[in-house]
C-alpha cells in the first residue's frame, strides 16, 4: 500500500539531488521541435502559474512524465462534489496532448479504466480485498458474480476463467447486477472489522490514499465495523501506469524487444529525443508508482545516452518558434481582456467560454457518446462518429476560451490538453471493433471479444499539419510464456 506522506519526500529528495536546477509551478503547454532535422524534439515551453512568466527550455532531450487523464469523462461527483475524482485532478492529459500535438504515435488509447470504489469518496477497495479478505454482495446478500459467469463467458470466452478474475470482468458483473435491479452492491466489512488489527489496516488504507472516504463515511454515519459500505463503479480514466496501458508508443528495451519494437533508445517515443515515463507510456500496464519512477530512471539513462551518442547535434530552435508559441499560450488572457465588457449574468459572454464551461461540455460529450456513466459505458460506431463531430466543434470553440488570471490560464491549457487527449481516445475506440474489456466499455455494435481480429495493439498518429488521425494494428508479442504465466498466477 502506498503511504504518500512518507513516500513522496523520499522520491522528491532523490530527484532533487540529481538535478542542477529545478523549476516549480511551470505548466508546460507545447513541445518545441527542431528546425534543422525533421521529427526531432528541441525542448518545451510553458508559463509560471503564479507569476505568469513565459519559460523556454531549449533541450537536446525531453522526458514527458505528466501523469494520466482524469476529468475527461463526466465524473459521478458533480455540483457540490465537483473536483472529487479517483485519479488525481492534476492528471490533465498533458502527458498525451504534448506528444500527440507534435505528431508522436500513441497506443491503446481506447483502454480506459473504470474502478470499483467505495461510493462517493472513491476510496480504493484493493487493500480491502487483499489484506482484509472482505467480499462483495448484492442488496439481498447474494454473491452476484457467480450469476453472471455464463453470460460473461459468452462475451469473452476463456478469459473469465483466468485467476485472479480480470478486473473489468468483475466490473461487468457489478454493472449487469445493478442494471438487473440487484443494487446497491456492498462490501462486507462487518466481519473483518471485528479484528482490531484489520480494522486499523482498513482505516489506515484511506489515511495514506483517500482521506476523503473516511470523511464521507463519517458524514453518512457509516462505521464499517457495523455497516457494510456501498460500492460504485467510477467514470472512466485514461492512464498508462495503473492497470491500463494507454499512452505513447515507445521503443522497448534492447534486451527484450522484438527488433521492430526497438529503435535505439529505451522509452523513446517515435519523435527523436522525446522520452516518456509512467502514465505517459502506453503498452506497459501495471507500473503503478514504483514502476513509474523506475521507468523515469530508465528514460533518463536512455536520454543521456542519446545525447552522449551525439544524436542531438545541430539542433535549431528559432526565436520565432518560441515567440509564436508565446502568443498562442497567452491567447486566453487576451480573449478575456477583449471580451470581458460583454459579460452578462456573471459568467456568460457571447465572445468567449470559460475553462469550466468548456470542461463541462467536453465531459458531457465523452460521457454520452464515448461510453461514460450516462450510457452505462456503452457506445457504438454511430455514437463515436457523432462524438468526434462534437469534439471537432469544441476544438474550434476552444480558440475562444478566456482566462481572467494565470490560474485560469492553467485551466484553459488543461482543458485544451484534455480535449486533444479525448479526440485520440475516441478515434481509438472507434478503430477497435470489438468489446475487449466489458466492464470498462462496450462497443454495442461489436459486443464480443474477438481474438482472431483484435489480439493486437492499436497505434495512432495525428498529423500535426492536418489534425487528422491515422490508425494501425501492430502485433502483441508474448514475452512471458503462457504456461509460466499460469504457474505464476
Ligand atoms: C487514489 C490513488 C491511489 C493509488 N494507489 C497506489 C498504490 O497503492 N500503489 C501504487 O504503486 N500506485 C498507486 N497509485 C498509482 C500511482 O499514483 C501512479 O501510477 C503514479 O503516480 C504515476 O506516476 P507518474 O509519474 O506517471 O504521474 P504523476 O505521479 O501523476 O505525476 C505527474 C506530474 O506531472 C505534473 N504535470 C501535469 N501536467 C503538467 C504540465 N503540463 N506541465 C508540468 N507538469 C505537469 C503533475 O502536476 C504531476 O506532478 C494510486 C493512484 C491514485 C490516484
Amino acid at each position: 500500500m502506498i503511504h504518500g506522506e512518507s513516500y513522496k519526500p523520499i522520491v522528491a529528495e532523490a530527484a532533487k539531488k540529481s538535478a542542477d536546477k529545478i523549476y516549480n509551478r511551470i505548466m508546460i503547454t507545447h513541445l518545441l521541435m527542431d528546425e534543422a532535422q525533421e521529427n526531432r524534439v528541441g525542448g518545451a515551453v510553458g508559463f509560471n502559474m503564479r507569476t505568469g512568466d513565459f519559460h523556454v527550455f531549449r533541450a537536446k532531450a525531453v522526458i514527458v512524465a505528466a501523469g494520466g487523464a482524469s476529468h475527461i469523462f463526466k465524473p459521478r461527483a458533480v455540483g457540490e462534489g465537483m473536483g472529487r475524482t479517483w485519479y488525481a485532478p492534476w492528471s490533465n492529459g498533458s502527458a498525451y496532448a504534448l506528444p500527440i500535438a507534435a505528431g508522436a504515435k500513441m497506443t491503446q488509447m481506447e483502454n480506459r479504466i473504470v474502478l470499483c470504489r467505495f461510493k462517493d469518496g472513491y476510496g480504493p477497495v484493493g487493500a480491502y480485498f487483499l489484506h482484509l479478505k472482505t467480499y462483495t454482495q448484492n442488496a439481498n446478500g447474494e454473491n452476484y458474480e457467480k450469476k453472471w459467469y455464463d453470460q460473461t463467458k459468452e462475451l469473452v470466452g476463456e478469459y473469465i476463467d483466468h485467476h485472479p478474475t480480470p478486473t473489468c470482468l468483475r466490473n461487468h458483473a457489478f454493472i449487469q447486477e445493478t442494471m438487473a435491479g440487484g443494487g446497491p452492491i456492498h462490501m462486507v466489512t462487518t466481519e473483518a472489522f471485528q479484528d482490531p488489527h484489520l480494522e486499523t489496516v482498513g482505516w489506515e488504507n484511506f489515511l495514506g490514499m483517500t482521506v476523503g472516504q473516511a470523511v464521507v463515511w463519517a458524514s453518512q454515519n457509516i462505521d464499517p465495523k457495523y455497516t457494510n459500505p456501498e460500492l460504485t463503479t467510477s467514470e472512466p480514466y485514461v492512464m498508462g501506469s495503473h492497470a491500463t496501458c494507454s499512452g505513447a508508443w515507445v521503443s522497448g528495451p534492447e534486451d527484450l524487444s522484438p527488433p521492430e519494437y526497438f529503435w535505439g533508445y529505451n522509452r523513446m517515443l517515435t519523435i527523436d529525443g522525446l522520452f516518456g515515463a509512467g502514465d505517459t507510456v502506453g503498452g506497459s500496464a501495471h507500473k503503478f508508482s514504483s514502476g513509474s519512477f523506475t521507468e523515469g530512471r530508465l528514460a533518463a539513462k536512455a536520454a543521456v545516452k542519446y545525447i552522449e551518442d551525439k544524436k542531438a547535434e545541430g539542433l535549431k530552435v528559432s526565436d520565432k518558434q518560441c515567440e509564436d508559441f508565446k502568443v498562442k499560450v497567452y491567447k486566453p488572457l487576451e480573449n478575456y481582456t477583449v471580451a470581458q465588457n460583454e459579460i452578462t449574468g456573471g459568467t456568460v459572454s457571447p465572445s468567449y467560454i470559460s475553462p469550466i464551461q468548456g470542461l463541462q461540455r467536453l465531459q458531457r460529450i465523452m460521457d454520452e457518446y464515448v461510453g461514460g456513466i450516462a450510457t452505462n459505458y456503452m457506445t457504438n460506431a454511430n455514437m463515436l462518429k457523432r462524438g468526434l463531430e462534437l469534439l471537432a466543434w469544441l476544438e474550434e470553440d476552444l480558440e475562444n476560451v478566456g482566462a481572467e488570471d494565470y490560474h485560469q490560464l492553467m485551466r484553459a491549457w488543461e482543458l485544451k490538453h484534455r480535449a486533444l487527449t479525448s479526440q485520440c481516445v475516441t478515434e481509438h475506440t472507434m478503430f477497435r471493433e470489438e468489446t475487449r474489456w466489458p466492464g470498462y466499455y462496450y462497443r454495442g455494435d461489436h459486443m464480443k471479444l474477438d481474438d482472431d481480429n483484435w489480439h493486437c495493439l492499436t497505434v495512432s498518429r495525428r498529423d500535426p499539419k492536418t489534425g487528422k488521425f491515422s490508425m494501425e494494428k501492430v502485433p502483441v508479442y508474448h514475452i512471458v510464456d503462457e504456461n509460466e504465466k499460469k504457474k505464476a498466477s
